[in-house]
């Protein structure tokens, strides 16, 4: 298949992308978080197309993506109060809300689970193609199953190329990690995947909410996932990824004496001017919605660019939309954290 690269700004661009998703084929869309790999969330032989590309366990649902809030009727049985609450605050936003799903919701779209995760972004190329499409979209990532999440259009076309109809490109993404996961189908309301939605903002509206074990930790043998998403490695470079935690003179020490052949550093900005590896720095150590917006970028460059063996990377402070970044690079770490001192 010849994939299309369009220019979200060309005349004729976010047509050609919903017709292509009113026949039930599958294109690459920009939104705040991540590039979305958008089917027509109504339609199940669309839906199961995604997973096919992505070479995703068919056991991970999708998150649906609306660009009205009264949409979101259609899609699970009930809105409660606390669904109107979040929204009036974060939608459109980087924030996924699961409720239990209506009979609309087809099993592909939810993974066979009796719940189904919608999302209002607020991307003007996202919104656009799904009024334009007329129908909500299943979105997940548009990564090959495994890989960092794509946070440009360049991203996607590497993975997706020959696989999809077409990548529209609106730019790189603003947020930079993929959005943050409440779920309201229990009580009190729990934070599966953390996001640029920070859990102090969602505690400000909702008063108790729980955070999953599974956001800072390995799932224990057997335990079942609330989100099939947390039970894969994830974000994962071709590089072994290990997480130095410590000051930053130890870290300099130790990637140092640790420096040879295919070693590299993941480092915030400035800190690879000490270190004797070839660095890729993602942010400034303050400032974590930068290293939000840089992380993926990062992961891919270490392997396209420093083809780097093995990697030392820098510990996120897993407070507010550090607590994604120190998400995501856990498991790009496979959970490998050694403690520098
Ligand atoms: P991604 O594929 O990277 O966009 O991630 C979508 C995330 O939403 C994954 O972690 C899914 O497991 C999660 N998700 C989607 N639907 C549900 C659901 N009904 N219940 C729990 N988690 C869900
Ligand atoms: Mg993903």
């Amino acid at each position: 298949m010849q994939t299309q690269l369009l220019q979200a700004d060309a005349p004729g661009a976010i047509q050609t992308a919903a017709a292509i998703l009113q026949n039930g084929g599958l294109v690459g869309i920009p939104t705040e978080t991540v590039y979305g790999l958008a089917a027509n969330a109504l339609d199940g032989a669309a839906v199961a197309k995604i997973f096919a590309a992505k070479g995703r366990p068919m056991d991970n649902p999708l998150i649906v993506h609306i660009s009205h809030f009264e949409q979101i009727y259609d899609l699970v049985r009930e809105v409660p109060e606390a669904a109107k609450k979040l929204a009036e605050q974060f939608w459109p936003g980087p924030l996924t809300i699961i409720l239990p799903k209506s009979a609309r919701i087809p099993d592909e779209v939810s993974a066979g689970l009796d719940t189904v995760a919608v999302r209002f972004p607020s991307h003007p190329v996202a919104r656009a193609v799904i009024d334009a499409a007329g129908v909500p979209l299943a979105a997940p990532s548009g990564n090959l199953s495994g890989h960092p999440s794509p946070t440009t259009a360049a991203h996607v076309m590497n993975d997706m190329d020959g696989r999809i109809e077409a990548v529209l490109d609106g730019g790189p993404c603003s947020v930079g990690v993929e959005s943050t996961v409440v779920t309201l189908a229990e009580q009190p309301p729990r934070l599966l995947r953390p996001g640029g939605i920070t859990l102090e903002q969602l505690r400000g509206v909702l008063g108790q909410v729980e955070m999953d074990d599974a956001v800072l930790h390995p799932l224990a043998d057997g335990k079942c996932a609330a989100s099939p998403g947390m039970k894969y490695k994830h974000y994962s470079p071709k590089a072994n990824v290990i997480i130095l935690d410590g000051s930053l003179e130890h870290y300099i020490d130790y990637v140092n004496t640790h420096a040879g052949d295919g070693v590299a550093a993941l480092c915030y900005d400035g800190e690879d001017k000490a270190l004797q590896v070839p660095s890729i720095c993602y942010g400034g150590e303050e400032d974590c919605g930068e290293q939000a917006r840089e992380l993926f970028d990062a992961l891919r460059e270490l392997d396209e660019q420093l083809h780097a063996k093995t990697v030392y990377a820098r510990c996120p402070e897993p407070e507010g939309v550090g607590l994604a970044v120190y998400n995501r690079l856990i498991r790009a770490a496979g959970f490998e954290v050694i403690d520098v001192g």
